[in-house]
């Protein structure tokens, strides 16, 4: 017989009743279970934590940085720079920012979160979230998720931004609707797309709900998703929360592209 440690059988074990208790069956299990690196499962002292190895790999974005998309800067450049393609042309959102550099390792850490049952980064992840969004919470009304068509919610059965967003609220206070921004049509996935065919593919492929447009008017807010890649999402979000009555809208995503 192949020897498995008590905590791999626990976890897996409580994946297969987890499964049948749904969402917050899960969640109190992982809760219950011995804490695993979010990142490689390596056992770890505390839920919610990386192990010494991954958090030394894992590269958090910090000032300095463009003030508008967020891209950061070598050196610093002082206050209010922006980098070259935001001199170009200034975004459809105010302010971008990001906890992680999309790369290698913090891909392992949003797939787990995206495809598979570990949702106990999710606290961890608002912590890291409301951080790197420090400037946004003193004017911040709303705190919104970057919707996933229908379909794609049935298939995955959670939206992480959705989720990202309920830890994020707890953390700060500011107000989140789930519902607010909604999909009207399917996209087909980004990925692979250029920057043209990404802009094309999510035009007009947002809407506001109708029942939350006086709560969005002259409101301040905070959209969330998980990955920042060319911005073609965000910005097409931004474009119609605004025309729809938003004063502003900052973004804040767990990873960046560089
Ligand atoms: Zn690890
Ligand atoms: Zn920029």
């Amino acid at each position: 017989m192949v020897e498995m440690p008590m905590a791999n059988v626990g976890r897996r074990l409580g994946r297969q009743l987890g499964r049948r208790m749904g969402h917050g069956g899960r969640v109190f299990l992982d809760a219950l279970l011995p804490p695993q690196c979010l990142c490689c499962g390596a056992m770890v002292d505390r839920q919610g934590n990386l192990c010494a190895p991954c958090w030394t790999d894992m590269r958090f974005l910090e000032s300095p940085c463009c003030r508008a998309c967020g891209f950061p800067f070598p050196h610093d450049e002082g206050e209010d720079v922006l980098c070259a393609a935001c001199s170009r042309r200034l975004p459809d959102f105010d302010r971008a920012r990001a906890v992680l550099a999309y790369d290698e390792q913090s891909r392992s850490l949003m797939l787990r979160l995206k495809h598979a049952d570990r949702l106990d980064g999710v606290p961890a992840f608002g912590q890291w979230l409301a951080r790197a969004g420090a400037e946004f919470w003193h004017r911040a009304d709303l705190i919104i998720p970057v919707p996933l068509h229908r379909w794609r919610l049935i298939k995955r059965r959670y939206n992480q931004a959705a989720l990202l967003c309920q830890a994020l609220s707890r953390q700060t206070g500011v107000e989140t609707r789930l519902q607010l921004l909604q999909r009207s049509r399917a996209t087909v996935s980004q990925g692979g797309l250029s920057r043209i065919g990404r802009d094309r593919n999510v035009r007009g492929a947002f809407a506001v709900r109708s029942s939350d447009r006086a709560r969005l008017q002259g409101s301040h807010v905070v959209l969330i998703d998980d990955v920042f890649t060319t911005g073609a999402t965000v910005s097409a979000c931004a474009r119609i929360l605004k025309r729809n009555g938003a004063s502003s809208v900052d973004v804040l995503t767990l990873a960046r592209v560089l």
